[in-house]
């Protein structure tokens, strides 16, 4: 796949070089960039999958076979190929940023010829990422001149010394119309590259301009810590132009990805399984200062689906996604919906989110400066559950003087409470919505209750969570023996096939079991298959909905619950205990019915019942023995 492209380049690469590269390149290292990997068990490493949305893991990395899978939608590969599909870069590219990183020096060739080239050629995001890496160094030594007075006092006067200017590469676009777009071209970078970067912008008259004048400037580095574009802070009262300006979209710049700070808050935002969202460059770096290292802001828009995303594969830090994200605001309306809205569309973090509202309307940069280190910290250390915030949030805006206003303030907020996911989590907050309301707890339950049977209504604060998907359920045994069964199947066939093929679907309680299980039948059947990566293909292809098929690539691959390999023995006591719940409910149920017959009226329905109740009851012993570990 890779040759295609290879060829078409003016130069490329030494294949011996690319082999080395590869083989130097430590793949775990590389993805664990941009995705937290934890262990799957024999050597291998999991999360979850940049490719897809997902949410619990079915990336595999296996660091002996130096590659990657994703069960979940099908992409696999080399450390080159990932960094090709995650980070959007050419062949060539990949290669280039994994020899740096490997301390290699590449050489190249004329696709006609075979003579090493003198001058190498780089990919585009190489060019890019220099022109910026440049750029910094220029802007920096700018923040030096007379001229940049007022942007080392605008840092001054927020608490920033120089090594905070430093730690931040801040910097300072000079007062002149080219002067960084001259620099850049002495250094080689041409007309087209500055433009592609956003660097530099074409006048009217034609020529190169600097996108950036008289701005302090903030590098914005990606994950891996490359810089892709720029934040610029006006300091000047006669510039008319907005008070943030951003690097436009580009090839490396994607401003619905990108998050300030995170090259410097990734480890321990994967270390502490939190994120702290503020909301500018300031706010950033007061936060890391006073000890809240996990803090990133999005630049120049709204937090969204793209930037939970980025955060998520770095919060997977444990089987659930059990991240926290916390969100500070200075008690500004259109940032509390925001933050109320992030996460419509993503039950799961909602029980994972968390405001923390900064006193005095202060942003956490101006309570640094106020109050001192200690305070930010306290401003974190003191947030609330997303639920609690907007369940106030909705009360706020009815008169509890009166009747009238505490049922309408019920009726609103009684939808929120009733679409709490966590179901023990409900009675603490009817207590504490009637609390609130100053109400009984009575009239606030059946409120609760009724809005959780209507279908659900409304925008905004009031819609911040839908109906839960259905997911497997691991919590109890049975779930836990369907699961094994079914992993047996998908990874053991040969060995598992014909005793899983004998119990059908209807003996599986969980629904999406149910539905992996008819997947696999459709596919042809455990006994008739092979095994391997076109097994599970085949099975996934054949599952009726989207769960089922994340499903089967997660079963795919974790470990069986059995140390060494299973024998079947192992199979046989899976089968039987998956038998046996279905087989005692079915036991459960005819003796309710029995007793509900009247023999005497309905002499036949009886003894059928009977009968079919004496060889359930024959089944139930033959499954007891065979689950107790006899054939
Ligand atoms: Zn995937």
């Amino acid at each position: 796949m890779y040759a295609e492209e290879v060829a078409t380049m003016a130069g490329r690469i030494r294949d011996e070089d690319v082999a080395l590269v590869r083989e130097r390149t430590s793949i775990a290292e590389v993805i664990s960039d941009t995705v937290t990997l934890r262990s799957a068990g024999g050597g291998n490493l999991k999360g979850l999958c940049p490719f897809h949305d997902e949410k619990s893991p079915s990336f595999n990395v296996s660091p002996a076979r130096n590659v990657f899978y994703c069960f979940g939608c099908g992409v696999g590969g080399d450390a080159i190929k990932f960094l090709m599909d995650a980070e959007h870069l050419s062949f060539i590219d990949s290669v280039e940023r994994l020899a740096a990183r490997a301390g290699i020096q590449l050489r190249y060739v004329e696709s006609d010829h075979t003579t090493p080239r003198a001058r190498p050629q780089q990919g585009q995001r190489q060019r890019l990422v220099a022109a910026h890496a440049a750029a910094v160094e220029f802007y920096r030594a700018q923040l030096t001149t007379a001229g940049a007075r007022p942007a080392r006092e605008f840092l001054a006067q927020r608490g920033f010394d120089r090594a905070a200017a430093e730690r931040y590469g801040c910097g300072f676009a000079p007062d002149g119309w080219d002067l960084l777009t001259k620099h850049l071209r002495q250094q080689g970078f041409t007309h087209d590259e500055l433009v592609t970067a956003g660097l530099s912008r074409p006048a009217r008259s034609g020529s190169l301009i600097d996108r950036f004048r008289r701005r302090l400037l903030w590098p914005i580095r990606d994950l891996t810590g490359d810089v892709i574009g720029f934040g610029a802070r006006k300091l000047f009262d006669d510039d008319d132009g907005p008070k943030y300006l951003n690097t436009p979209e580009t090839p490396i710049y994607k401003k619905s990805h990108v998050l300030y700070g995170i090259d410097q808050a990734k480890r321990e935002i994967a270390k502490q399984g939190k994120v702290v969202v503020v909301e500018g460059y300031t706010d950033v770096m007061a936060c890391h200062l006073a000890g809240v290292p996990t803090a990133v802001a999005t630049c120049g828009t709204a937090f969204g689906a793209d930037h939970i995303g980025v955060l998520r594969r770095l919060l997977m830090d444990t089987d659930a996604v059990a991240g926290e994200i916390i969100f500070t605001f200075d008690g500004d309306a259109a940032g509390q919906k925001a933050a109320l809205r992030a996460f419509d569309d993503d039950q799961r973090f909602v029980g994972r989110t968390f405001i923390a509202v900064s006193p005095d309307n202060m942003d956490p940069c101006e309570l640094r400066l106020a109050k001192g280190d200690l305070a930010v910290r306290d401003l974190v250390a003191r947030r609330e559950p997303l639920v609690d915030f907007a369940l106030r949030h909705v009360i706020s805006r009815h008169d509890l003087d009166t009747v009238d206003g505490r049922v309408e303030a019920m009726r609103r907020a009684a939808p929120l409470v009733a679409k709490i996911k966590d179901r023990e989590k409900r009675p603490e907050y009817v207590r504490k919505l009637a609390g609130d309301l100053g109400m009984e707890i009575e009239p606030v339950q059946r409120a609760v209750l009724a809005a959780g049977n209507a279908p659900p209504s409304g925008r905004g604060a009031e819609a911040t969570s839908r109906p839960a998907r259905a997911e497997p359920v691991v919590d109890s045994p049975q779930a836990m023996v369907e699961r094994e069964a079914l992993k047996l199947a998908l990874q053991e066939p040969v060995l598992a096939g014909p005793m899983f093929d004998a119990v059908e679907a209807p003996d599986y309680r969980h629904p999406v079991h149910v539905v992996v299980r008819e997947a696999i039948a459709a596919a042809g059947g455990a006994a008739a298959a092979a095994g391997g990566a076109v097994w599970i293909e085949s099975v996934r292809d054949a599952c009726a909905d989207l769960a089922a098929r994340a499903l089967v690539g997660e079963l795919a691959v974790e470990p069986l619950r059995i140390d060494g390999e299973p024998d079947p023995r192992y199979v046989s006591i899976t089968m039987a205990r998956v038998q046996w719940g279905s087989v005692t409910s079915r036991i459960k149920d005819l003796k309710s019915r029995i007793q509900r017959i009247n023999p005497v009226n309905n002499k036949d329905e009886y003894f059928a019942a009977f009968g079919e109740l004496l060889s359930l009851e024959q089944h139930a012993r033959a499954l007891r023995e065979q689950a107790a570990g006899g054939l």
